[in-house]
């Protein structure tokens, strides 16, 4: 049996954060302002493959009120949501995404993140891909008052 998942998320941009993106750190001026570590392409990610298995969600999961996911390595969390995932039988058959950032650009680190969510999920880097967005100047993310990620996975059986 297959399933599949989509996942969306957003965070404010803020001045002295880290901009970290599928666990890669993005060399920037400002970064997601979040309790975690921001990094909203793992954290759409955590929902799509916690949705295509009808696991719940991210936040309830790792509830923002919980002080110990405070500055939380996303990564970490990942690979929690994914056991979970594995636990219920399910494989990764691939996983798509796009980042919607204004700047800096995101696909000069493409494969850095892919290689980077391959290894947490120790699925072949070619099942996944992410692609990258401008904001167009318009709105909050082409005003680089926000960044947002969305994912989609498909899941099967084992
Ligand atoms: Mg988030």
């Amino acid at each position: 049996m297959q399933r599949i998942g989509l996942g969306w998320d957003l965070h404010r941009l803020k001045a002295g954060r880290r901009l970290i993106l599928g666990g890669v750190e993005i060399p920037s001026d400002f970064g997601e302002d979040a309790h975690s570590d921001g990094d909203v392409l793992t954290h759409a990610l955590i929902d799509a493959l916690l949705g295509a298995a009808a696991l719940g969600d991210i936040g309830a999961l790792f509830p923002s009120s919980d002080p110990s996911y405070k500055d939380a390595d996303s990564i970490c969390l990942l690979k929690t949501a994914f056991a979970k995932v594995r636990a219920a039988g399910y494989k990764i058959v691939n996983i798509d995404s796009v980042v919607a950032l204004q700047k800096p650009a995101v696909l000069p680190y493409r494969s850095a993140i892919i290689k980077s969510l391959s290894a947490a999920l120790q699925v072949d880097e070619a099942a996944i891909f992410v692609k990258a967005k401008t904001g167009e100047a318009l709105g909050d993310v082409g005003q680089s008052k926000a960044i947002w990620a969305q994912a989609i996975c498909l899941l099967e059986t084992l």
